[in-house]
């Protein structure tokens, strides 16, 4: 949700400029601040800011989106697995990288050509698992994850044969594992075999995937359950979410996943579905960490419209129902609102300033912030905080 300032708002962040009685009303019950969700050194990416917002220290603990994806999605990678996340690409006929979406390509014909790739190319060491739509995993047995590898997202216009794997400068020798170089000749066998196969056997007629692109590397992620690290504060944790990633921190830190019929991770998401699930899960959870993906999705597709619509939406079909249902005379449950992190609906990419924050805790005198977005949180009692302290603030 977060943003920058926009000239055709008047200056305006969305979060200013939408209409959200419901986000301003937590703020007036609350404390605000401003936390730093992307510790310096580390991407902006969903992963490492929802790390941090749960008290990791993802410089510690993160291994790449693959391995995170992986266990979002049910594949439990063994301890010498190194696994990827491998989108399907796009590539133009003079060999520039034009799409990181397979150009569109559906859930079911994504499953079809990873099936494909997996049954051509695959090997006792090399594993295609098929995600959604343009979105799958590739495990290595005994891979180096010391290698350098481009998100394919970020180099789009670029000619895509200077973006192959190359082995990361003083990679390690890891018994029991392969050499990184001989991990990045694996891989970049397998994007240019994929290249041949999709786009010249004429297997693939109907979307622009024209290749596979292996990236993020990662062995099995070691993070701590969050109910060992708060110990009578969290017995029973759950997570809700429609994105494989999240599901794949909640896995990690323990979480119990609910899902919800007609979260989608977009827009149109049934956002009333997953206030009711929140609540639900509540009954039996200490804590419930609900994750709304919509503005994050407007933003990338740099639709100004559609992200003060999901903004607008999340206020009043998730959290009016949220806080209605919870700020009952003896409800003892608390409730913080953040953003993972900035997303620039101009530019279309993440950003790393600090987020807002509200934290309403009942019986904690609120401070004078009656406003939720960028600039009025900077006002409150929180000040601005590094994102480990999140979960401290709100436990205490
Ligand atoms: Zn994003």
């Amino acid at each position: 949700m977060a943003d920058y300032p926009i000239e055709a708002l008047g200056g305006l962040t969305p979060l200013q400029y939408a209409s959200t009685p419901s986000f301003d009303r937590l703020a007036r019950m609350g404390r605000s601040g401003l936390l730093t969700t992307v510790p310096d050194g580390l991407p902006p990416s969903s992963d490492v800011a929802n790390l941090a917002i749960l008290g990791y220290n993802p410089a510690e603990v993160y291994e790449g989106r693959g391995v995170l994806e992986a266990a979002g999605s049910g594949y439990r990678p063994g301890p010498d697995d190194m696994v990827m996340r491998c989108n399907l690409v796009s590539v133009s006929p003079d060999g520039i990288l034009t799409g990181h979406n397979g150009g569109g390509v559906t859930a079911e014909e994504g499953r079809q050509l990873i099936a494909l790739l997996d049954n051509r190319l695959g090997s006792d060491r090399m594993r295609l698992i098929a995600g959604d739509r343009y979105r799958h995993l590739l495990v290595i047995k005994g891979g180096s994850k010391h290698i350098v590898c481009n998100a394919p997202h970020d180099h789009i216009g670029s000619e895509w044969m200077r973006l192959l794997v190359s082995p990361a400068v003083n990679a390690p020798d890891e018994p029991g594992r392969m050499s990184a170089a001989a991990t990045a000749d694996l891989l970049n066998a397998l994007i240019k075999d994929s290249h041949h196969l999709l786009s010249c056997t004429g297997v693939n007629k109907r979307c622009c995937a024209d290749a596979l692109w292996p990236w993020s590397p990662g062995y099995p992620a070691r993070i701590a359950p969050l109910a060992s690290l708060w110990p009578g504060k969290i017995e029973a944790g759950a997570v809700i979410t429609a994105t494989d990633v999240i599901r794949g921190i909640g896995h990690y830190a323990g979480l119990d996943i609910i899902d919800v019929p007609g979260a989608t991770g977009t827009v149109d998401t049934c956002y009333e579905a997953k206030a009711r699930a929140a609540i639900d899960a509540l009954r039996t959870h200490d804590f419930v960490f609900l994750h709304i993906e919509g503005a994050d999705e407007a933003s990338h597709e740099g639709d100004l419209g559609l992200k003060l619509q999901a903004i607008e939406r999340t206020d009043s079909r998730l959290t009016r129902i949220i806080v209605d249902e919870l700020n009952g005379e003896n409800s003892d449950v608390g409730i913080a609102l953040l953003p993972d992190h900035f997303t620039s609906v101009e530019r279309r990419v993440h950003g790393s300033d600090p987020v807002p924050v509200t934290i309403y805790i009942p019986g904690v005198e609120p401070d004078s912030v009656d406003a939720f977005d960028e600039t009025s949180c900077a006002e409150g009692a929180l000040g601005r905080q590094p994102a480990r302290e999140f979960m401290e603030l709100f436990m205490q």
